[in-house]
């Protein structure tokens, strides 16, 4: 360990190792497998790359991102390390002249996509050295469950066992347990040591809210917000061509990026709002890689993202500075519904039940009633105490403001029980408030006692009142298709005078 110290002085120029790098590396050295979940931001890169330099052999680096890639192994030549990258993106000759670097034992690293694992000029070379370590970077793509797989990243698990002497590190920034576990069993890893680290930012405010009136919400919460820069996720690239429209109609300093637009606008934007020039950008899931601006001061979803992964990585590139920033969720089911209509057009069965599972731990964040930091954290596999936050809506609810809604609450229940448990929260609204929709009037619904017995409240409030039944474990949602089912408690509510304590408005986002 103490020359690891020395190169993490010498080459990379650092005085002390962050959390968990000195055991991982250890754990490396040592020649044990070894998995590392850790943050974007966390320190990943050093957990192989010193080791790197103290193997005698080679170490291989494979990562999916050529972009990365070249950031990597142009840091590390700066920093006078022996480094190479073979992928689709060189010339022929540099192709061949990095080629002989690794046959002639110039490099401690190289750097391969994983499309080249399957090409046998790079698994001879690799038969021609001594091989000591193999690196998977982003490794949750070698799982079906993760978020992100690539079937390319199969062909690791034989190359892991075509060298049973060379230690194997995985590393990622965001693999649930199941997909730590997958990523043990498809890599072949022997033993493997687990490292799971530091998910929490604790200076990010976070807070969830029914979508009820998108465009007024987000005008509010850009009020409160003023000049402050901030990005905003939209789903559709229509949608953040309109939502860039109307803000900029009304004053906003805001630019659009999607995948839509040229290059040379992406850039162009991009530039703008990290050089202050603009407060605002209004993206889709395109943005964001490799962004480095660190005064970000909110992010806000117009849209549900498709999961968990995704979600704290988009709010990940708040609050770098270290300083509060604001995590704002518009959540309705309309949007649950839309994703739902995506994944039901997967053909891949195991795809699907994926996709679904994934939107499950999404929504079981948005409906959480305690502190959103419990679901949040725990889904990346890290321990977390179950104690309440300074930092998000649930922990910082004003009590004082609830009211007696056990009414509301009998009449929701009731209308699941008497419409058999099939239908999700829309349905229901309509049943209470008393639509004339077709598939109430074919299904006879509209002669049942609880037709229409809501009609006291508009049918914004009953979706807000429904959210929280939900949240208070009154109504599970079935799987798979989101119908709403009774609990226990709400027998409790229905038949044992168990009263329901809420709120009857939408909280004022405060
Ligand atoms: P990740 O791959 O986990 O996203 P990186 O490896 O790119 O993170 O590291 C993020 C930043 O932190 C880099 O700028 C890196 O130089 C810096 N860093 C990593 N380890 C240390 C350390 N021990 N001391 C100081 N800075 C570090
Ligand atoms: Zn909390």
């Amino acid at each position: 360990m103490d020359k690891a110290k020395k190169v993490l002085k010498d080459i990379f120029g650092y005085d002390s190792f962050r959390p968990l790098q000195e055991s991982i590396i250890q754990s490396v050295l040592d020649k044990k497998d070894t998995l590392v979940i850790m943050p974007t931001g966390g320190g990943k890169s050093l957990c192989y790359q010193i080791p790197a330099l103290l193997f005698e052999g080679l170490t291989i680096v494979v990562s999916p991102l050529i972009s990365l890639m070249k950031d990597q192994t142009g840091q590390l030549r700066e920093n006078g390390v022996g480094v190479a990258m073979l992928n689709s993106s060189l010339s022929a000759e540099q192709y061949s002249k990095n080629y002989q670097l690794v046959l002639t034992n110039k490099v401690k690293l190289l750097y391969l996509a994983p499309e080249s694992l399957g090409k046998l000029e790079i698994l001879g070379l690799l038969s021609k050295v001594r091989l000591d370590c193999i690196t998977v970077d982003e490794a949750h793509c070698i799982s079906e469950w993760g978020h992100d797989f690539r079937p390319d990243y199969r062909q690791l698990g034989a190359l892991r066992k075509q060298y049973p002497n060379a230690v194997c590190i995985g590393l990622t920034a965001t693999a649930t347990p199941r997909v730590q576990d997958d990523i043990v069993t498809n890599l072949c890893l022997i033993n493997a040591q687990r490292f799971v680290a530091g998910f929490n930012r604790e200076n990010l405010f976070l807070r969830v809210v029914t979508k009820a009136d998108p465009y007024g919400q987000t005008l509010d919460f850009l009020r409160r917000h003023k000049d402050e820069p901030g990005i905003i996720y939209c789903f559709s690239r229509k949608q953040v061509d309109n939502l860039y429209e109307d803000l900029s109609a009304v004053g906003i300093s805001c630019k659009p990026y999607h995948a839509g637009l040229s290059d040379e606008t992406r850039v162009k934007n991009q530039d703008l709002f990290t050089r202050d020039e603009v407060q605002v950008i209004i993206a889709t899931i395109a943005f964001g890689m490799g962004i480095n601006k660190s005064n970000v001061r909110f992010v806000l979803h117009y849209d549900l993202p498709k999961n968990l992964e995704s979600y704290y990585q988009e709010i990940g590139r708040a609050g770098r500075d270290g300083t509060p920033a604001e995590c704002l969720l518009l959540y309705s089911y309309a949007d649950v519904n839309k994703i739902n209509y995506f994944i039901e057009q997967k053909d891949n069965p195991v795809e699907k039940a994926a996709a679904r599972q994934q939107l499950n731990a999404m929504l079981q964040y948005a409906e959480w009633n305690r502190c959103r930091r419990i679901p949040l954290i725990t889904h990346f596999g890290e321990k977390w105490p179950e104690e309440e936050c300074e930092t998000c809506d649930n922990c910082t609810v004003d009590l004082a403001k609830q009211v007696d809604i056990t009414i509301e609450a009998q009449k929701f229940l009731s209308a699941v029980k008497r419409t058999n448990e099939m239908y999700g929260v829309n349905y229901i609204v309509d049943v209470l408030t008393g639509s004339k929709s077709a598939k109430i009037l074919d299904t006879g619904h509209h002669n049942l006692s609880v037709y229409g017995v809501g009609s006291e409240h508009p049918k914004k409030q009953w979706m807000h009142l429904a959210q929280q039944f939900i949240k208070k474990g009154l109504l599970n949602r079935e799987e798979e298709f989101g119908g709403l089912r009774l609990t226990a408690k709400a027998m409790n509510v229905l038949f044992k005078g168990e009263k329901v304590l809420g709120l009857l408005e939408e909280k004022a986002v405060t």
